[in-house]
């Protein structure tokens, strides 16, 4: 990414929006300004980190002092947005003024189905996982599958979130609102 040009940069992006390839070229070139600029903060912020790199808000012992920031480490909670600073200032003043007040939670979404099963096929570019590449017999054992489920909220899951090809005859059961979302940092 260091070496490219603004107009690669523009096309790469282009290409991943799903533009048509044939056009790309001519809006990278005439209809875009690309500037490339290099994010070091928001690099550092990934870097690889195991459990006791990063000090615990308040360390233990501590009385009057606390860590606050993404390079603090709160439990269950994964570092970059915003709320993660917010919840470390939290904790930290709440813990060492010994205020009974909860940290707001952080949304489980590694354990949420729906987010998993979301997540499942955006990493698919949008294409359902039974459109994978599979032999005879996997695709034989996933229709038996989906056979098996059909008529149920997991069978309705599955199809809300596009995990499956939504089937002509799915009158079966009601589906539930759980609410598919294109998942953004915001
Ligand atoms: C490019 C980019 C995009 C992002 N997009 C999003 C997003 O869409 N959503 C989201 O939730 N989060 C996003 N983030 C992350 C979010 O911006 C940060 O997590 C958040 O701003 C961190 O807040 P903070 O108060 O902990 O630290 P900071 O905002 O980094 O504040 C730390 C402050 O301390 C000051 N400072 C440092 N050293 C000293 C010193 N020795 N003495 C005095 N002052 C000092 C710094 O100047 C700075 O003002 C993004 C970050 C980047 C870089």
């Amino acid at each position: 990414m260091r070496d490219c040009t603004g107009k690669e940069i523009c096309e790469e992006w282009l290409y991943h929006l799903d533009i048509p390839e044939d056009q790309i070229e001519e809006l990278a070139s005439t209809s875009a300004n690309t500037v490339p600029c290099m994010m070091p903060y928001i690099t550092a912020f990934f870097m690889p980190r195991a459990q006791g790199d990063r000090p615990l808000v308040v360390p233990e012992g501590a009385v009057n002092f606390a860590f606050i920031g993404q390079f603090a480490e709160t439990p269950r909670d994964t570092i970059f947005t915003t709320e993660y600073s917010m919840r470390t200032g939290m904790e930290a003043v709440y813990t060492l003024l010994d205020i009974d007040r909860g940290v707001p939670e952080v949304w489980g979404s590694a354990f949420d189905l729906r987010c998993l099963l979301n997540a499942t096929v955006l990493l698919r570019d949008g294409k359902p996982a039974s459109d994978m590449n599979m032999s005879l017999i996997e695709k034989l054992l996933l229709s038996k599958g989906i056979s098996a489920v059909q008529g149920t909220d997991i069978y309705n899951l599955l199809e809300e979130f596009k995990v499956i090809e939504p089937s002509d005859d799915d009158t079966a059961a009601s589906k539930p609102a759980t609410g598919a979302v294109w998942p953004g940092i915001h």
